[in-house]
């Protein structure tokens, strides 16, 4: 019997699912992109893995229990091979759910993911429902017809997506079009992304300043959640489950679990927490250490910051909040440091679901659970 659990323990998988990010380079050069090189940035492109190193991080992977694969950018269908990677992970049996603006799905392209289904929706992001809206969200003359002639290649051979959009000033009066429009294509609900982060390399804070002028007033974002019918209902069942006051620690999430590759190899507890405190490089190590041995490092880490201390931890909230250490990074270039635009949006959605009253702040209430008890009752 020992050996027996010895063995079952031996085979228990250690990661389900990795995200890699394929490239940071991107033929677009959306105004809000908190990633994106230019497609033609000659250095990232020479850093970035080659097809031999994804393929043995891809291996590794599979072996380590990996099932899911979810491939990001800047824009993965720029990799001249696409193709080769895609069919490598596929044979290795893992299902790959790519994140792309559909730009570049080819003819070709489309007949291979219909030959070889991904297992999984592709995740399509729109970025307008007018040709002047997209091409003014992404930069880029004719990106509206790029994207929607890649869709319709997927939809004609029955290939499921799923498609979002990203809610900022531009595309704010087109949000209602958009979940009309994507309804019957989209295999799950049309999804909105309403909170746009800066850049996750803290490379331009001129691009910073843009994102902080596109995004949108948390009154504005309650108003607009509240458009869909179910939210408060969803809202009040997801607050009497997660949350809660969680004390210093700075993740209470799932960071590493899994993980994610950048684009150069580096291991990162989740996507977009670059701080070089928290990556491994995998061309220096494996990714069995970096998730066995590394990854717990960053995750047990606690929060020093006496401003977090003060508000974070005592805060019952952080379930609601889109605060953590990835979003004080971009902000602010540390892990612990609260940010003011994510803490004025969980305090206005706060306020809208009958948690806190006008001008209570959430880490002064003293009644959390009673809070909780009593919400709703006036919705
Ligand atoms: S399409 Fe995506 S990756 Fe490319 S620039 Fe736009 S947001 Fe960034
Ligand atoms: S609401 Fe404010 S205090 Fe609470 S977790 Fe978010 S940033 Fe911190």
């Amino acid at each position: 019997m020992a050996g027996q659990k010895a063995t079952s323990a031996a085979r228990r998988p250690r990661i389900r699912q990795l995200d890699m990010e394929l490239t940071e380079r991107c033929q677009n050069n959306c105004v809000h992109c908190a990633i994106n090189r230019p497609a033609d940035d000659t250095e990232a492109a020479r850093r970035e893995l080659s097809t031999a190193e994804w393929k043995t991080i891809l291996s590794e992977a599979t072996a380590l229990g990996c099932l899911d694969v979810r491939w990001t950018g800047g824009e993965p269908l720029l990799r001249d091979d696409f193709e080769e990677l895609y069919l490598f992970a596929r044979r290795l049996g893992l299902r790959v759910t790519l994140f792309t603006n559909a730009a570049l799905v080819s003819e070709r392209l489309a007949d291979l993911l219909a030959q070889t289904p991904p297992l999984s929706p592709l995740e399509i992001t729109i970025y307008g429902m007018t040709p002047k809206t997209c091409d003014a969200v992404t930069r880029t003359s004719g990106s509206f017809d790029a994207a929607r002639q890649g869709l319709e290649r997927l939809l004609i051979r029955r290939i499921p997506v799923a498609l979002r959009c990203v809610a900022m000033r531009p595309t704010a009066n087109e949000l209602a079009a958009f979940e009309e429009w994507a309804a019957p294509h989209s295999r799950c609900p049309p999804w909105i992304i309403y909170l746009l982060d800066l850049r996750s390399r803290r490379d331009d804070e001129s691009r910073n300043e843009l994102i902080r002028r596109l995004r949108l007033a948390p009154d504005e974002v309650v108003k607009l959640l509240n458009r869909r019918p179910g939210y408060r209902k969803e809202m009040q069942t997801f607050c009497r489950q997660f949350v809660g006051v969680q004390g210093d620690r700075l993740f209470p999430c799932g960071a590493g679990c899994g993980g994610c590759i950048d684009a150069y190899g580096n291991y990162q507890v989740c996507l977009p927490l670059r701080h070089p405190e928290t990556i491994y490089p995998l061309r220096n190590g494996s990714l069995a250490k970096a998730v066995t041995e590394f990854a717990p490092t960053v995750t047990n880490r606690r929060a020093a910051n006496p401003a977090f201390l003060a508000r974070c931890a005592r805060c019952f909230l952080r379930g609601l909040c889109e605060q953590c250490p990835a979003k004080s990074w971009f902000e602010h270039g540390t892990l612990d440091t609260p940010v003011e635009y994510f803490c004025e949006v969980a305090h206005a959605q706060a306020r809208d679901l009958g948690l806190l009253t006008a001008g209570e702040r959430s880490w002064d209430i003293a009644d959390p659970a009673a809070r909780l008890a009593r919400m709703g009752d006036a919705t």
